[in-house]
């Protein structure tokens, strides 16, 4: 890293980035080639063939790489991966059959169906906790191999104590995981407090374009890094090079954006509080926040996701998504546009019903991605769903 000493809205543009040497192009060029020739037999310019190695996608992984190590004082090292999930999965690769992994409860429902019904299936044994409850100590025994964790999460945004748990998983020799997806390496970086990997879905804030889905791994740690260096290439679940390219053109732009989601995300939240048909508001930089202290300390902002319960049941809630015209009712979250889902009927409906129910996750659970839309445009459109679902 060139300019360890940068802020994250310096490296999201010029992060690990360097004018191309031939042309002196300011864009890395797209370079759409699945091999590459050799001047001798095994005498090449260190390229080989593009899911080894590919220019345009080392670009995209040195910028995430920077941002995520912004301020850390070492270098830091980035693989991508076709998705978020395939990201997730190369985590788990580094672990054998028998070896404990202790999750979130709470977390993206991709995830936990990955765990639950692909690892296992392999001999991984996951134990999954709501780590906002219980202490570090009583989360991770003894033998565990891996600590799996979102903050904040999906869609409850609890948020999860990274110095405390990746201390207490190294005393028993665990390697910690932090999906940041959400928070993005402009308000938060867990690898300064502590965590040996950070995972991202780029498919959400850092492309943010709602064009692309993509995933990382990062990590400070060079030994992990040859590892996930070693499954990128040999599990194959690589980006295609125009995906990379444009999840690199997004991150140009990510902090500004994360700026003006936060400050739409604010100001929809202070007016949710006021409605009556609102039973409860989520958003961990809100005072009412369980966690609000704990997400001070240890992010620096918050970003567009929140979470709101409606009063009333599955039908209102299913009523309201279909009034919002300006929020797309639509799964995934991250992008320039504002989206609105129920958890319960979308993105979590793979976990069990009596599982939500224990987890918090209601049936009048309604989660949305503020965009950077005009913000009073976001609100007066959820001010006509909420009358068309609460009719009187
Ligand atoms: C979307 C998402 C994933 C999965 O990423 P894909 O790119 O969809 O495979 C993982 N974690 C979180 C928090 C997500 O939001």
């Amino acid at each position: 890293m060139k300019h360890p000493t940068q802020h994250p809205e310096t490296l999201a543009i010029h992060g690990g980035q360097s004018p191309e040497p031939t042309t002196g192009a300011v864009m890395p060029p797209v370079f759409q080639t699945s091999t590459y020739a050799q001047e001798a037999v095994g005498q090449h310019k260190g390229y080989e063939y593009s899911r080894t190695q590919n220019p345009t996608r080392e670009k995209l992984e040195a910028a995430i790489a920077s941002l995520e190590g912004a301020g850390l004082g070492v270098p830091t090292f980035c693989c991508a991966f076709g998705s978020g999930s395939a990201a997730t999965a190369a985590v788990q690769h580094l672990l054998k059959a028998g070896d404990l992994v202790v999750s979130g409860d709470d977390i993206y429902g991709g995830s936990y169906r990955q765990f639950t019904r692909v690892f296992t299936q392999l001999g991984l044994r996951y134990r999954f906790v709501d780590f906002s409850r219980i202490s570090a100590e009583e989360a991770i025994p003894e033998g565990t191999k891996l600590v799996w964790l979102e903050s904040p999460t999906n869609p409850l945004l609890k948020v999860s104590d990274i110095a405390a748990l990746a201390a207490r998983a190294h005393a028993v020799g665990a390697i910690v995981a932090v999906d940041n997806t959400f928070a993005t390496p402009i308000y938060q970086r867990p690898l300064a407090l502590g965590a040996d990997l950070v995972v991202h879905s780029t498919t959400k804030y850092l492309n943010g374009h709602s064009d692309v889905v993509g995933g990382v791994v990062v990590t400070a740690n060079p030994a992990l890094y040859e590892r996930i260096k070693f499954l990128q290439n040999a599990i194959g679940a690589v980006p295609g090079i125009w995906d990379c390219w444009l999840t690199l053109r997004g991150i140009k732009t990510l902090a500004v954006r994360m700026a003006r989601h936060q400050e739409n995300a604010r100001a929809v939240v202070a007016w949710l509080k006021s409605r009556p048909e609102v039973a409860r508001v989520w958003y961990p930089l809100d005072e009412t926040h369980p966690q609000h202290a704990l997400a001070q300390r240890q992010m620096s902002g918050f970003g567009g996701m929140i979470s709101f319960e409606l009063k009333g049941d599955l039908a209102a809630a299913e009523r309201f998504c279909a009034a919002c015209e300006v929020f797309t009712l639509a799964e995934s979250l991250g992008g320039v546009e504002s989206l609105i889902e129920l958890p319960a009927a979308m993105t979590h409906a793979s976990i069990p019903p009596q599982v939500r129910q224990e987890i918090g996750i209601a049936d009048g659970l309604v989660r949305a991605s503020v965009g950077i839309e005009h913000v009073d445009d976001l609100i007066a459109d959820l001010e006509r769903a909420l009358r068309a679902a609460f009719p009187g």
